[in-house]
């Protein structure tokens, strides 16, 4: 077994030249959730290049799925790509990082497929496209993506390192506040003014806070607030996101903060309509079984993990609707900065040289599980029975 894991390292390693410049080219040119055809295009040239069957826009323009093996021999081994970048910051989340793991364990898993004497499963690397708020993952998952999947890997970079990370359930609501515009300076009284309902809304939030949960999350921003400033508003617009741990917490807080929206259109006489935006997101489960034999593989070659935590809250991801359908995990990894996530100052990281040594360590260690996975296929149908389990025993709502 030990072999077959140090053949994947080796082809990593082989490969890391080739790897570097494929993050590098995401970062340079960072592309919205959907609109990833560069990432999607470089990414699809190596993988073809290595040797990969690769079908490009794989059910979603800019998602793509690579594989090598065969699932009659044993289990399938999904790896994940993420490449999406953000509006102005570019690769503050560091996505061309995760699309680099994503490609060097997938490469290093096939080596060791190939260098098995016999026929012990299959890779598939998948391009998720639009993690940032589309859910590109939701979309693949009800298009029958993951249906032949059995495991789910990714890794993602983060200013600490945390095995376990807690990934919240997530919904984003927009709320639209309706009043009547006036001539603010000469018939104030005839207006109803939807920014002070906006403000009220954006205020009732801030003073929930201190009544929920340190798990929960719930913040907004303002869309619109009026376009002159001598006619009283009639509409604004606030995006809201709710969070929590769990389902049914989350739908808790979802209650009292639509409290929120319906108390400030009451004082202002407003009329109030929200709806979901974008896809809800599920909580993230980690499957014991993987993130255990994850951890213990990468301690065996890696030593430096910079600062570790365990089962810290850091937001959500559309990896935890996956989790939900196949055994998964989604470890977060230092990349060697302090600056964290969605901050002009994490791209940097993103795209600095420090990063490789890190990011590769990661590679190594989902190739090396999944060697321990395709070698072991016992403990492939032990992490689907914990996945049950886990479901089973969550609260409902
Ligand atoms: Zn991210």
């Amino acid at each position: 077994m030990e072999d077959l894991k140090a053949v994947a390292c080796a082809e990593i390693e082989r490969m890391s030249g080739d790897l570097v410049i494929l993050s590098n080219e995401i970062w340079k040119h960072p592309e919205l959730g959907m609109e990833e055809t560069k990432a999607h295009k470089y990414i699809a040239e190596l993988l073809e290049k290595s040797g990969m069957q690769v079908e490009r826009s794989f059910k979603l323009k800019t998602a793509f799925r690579a594989e090598y093996g065969s699932a009659d021999a044993g289990p399938n081994i999904a790896v994940m790509c993420e490449y999406d970048a953000l509006p102005e910051i570019g690769h503050a989340c560091g996505h061309n990082l995760i699309a680099e793991v994503g490609v060097a364990a997938g490469l290093g898993i096939m080596a060791a497929i190939k260098a098995s004497t016999k026929a012990i499963g299959k890779v598939t690397i998948l391009g998720t496209p639009a993690e940032e708020g589309f859910g590109g993952k939701i979309d693949l998952i009800n298009l029958g993506a993951f249906d032949d999947v059995d495991v789910a890997m990714m890794a993602h970079p983060f200013p600490s390192s945390d095995p376990t990370p807690v990934m919240l359930a997530r919904e984003t609501l927009v709320v639209t506040f309706h009043g009547r515009s006036s001539r603010a300076a000469a018939y104030p009284w005839e207006g109803v003014n939807a920014l002070d309902a906006a403000v009220l809304c954006y205020q009732n939030m801030a003073c929930l806070r201190q009544q929920i949960k340190p798990t929960w999350r719930t913040h907004a921003i303002f869309k619109k607030g009026g376009t002159k400033v001598n006619i009283i508003p009639e509409e604004a617009v606030l995006e809201v996101a709710v969070r929590a741990p769990t389902d049914a917490e989350y739908k808790q807080l979802r209650h009292k903060v639509v409290a929120c929206f319906e108390a400030a259109a009451m004082a202002t006489g407003c009329s109030m309509k929200y709806q979901t935006f974008e896809k809800p997101y599920s909580a993230l489960v980690s499957n014991g079984i993987l993130f255990r034999l994850y951890e213990s593989n990468l301690a065996s070659i890696h030593k430096d993990d910079g600062p570790s935590f365990r089962s810290g809250i850091y937001g959500s991801t559309d990896m935890g609707n996956v989790s939900r359908i196949v055994p998964s995990i989604h470890p977060h990894f230092y990349i060697g900065g302090v600056a964290v996530n969605h901050t002009r100052d994490f791209t940097t990281d993103a795209g600095a040289e420090r990063a490789q040594p890190y990011t590769l360590a990661q590679a190594n260690a989902l190739a090396m599980t999944a060697v321990d996975l395709l070698l072991n296929p016992d403990l492939v149908q032990k992490a689907k029975a914990e996945l049950q389990e886990t479901l089973k025993r969550e609260p409902s709502s």
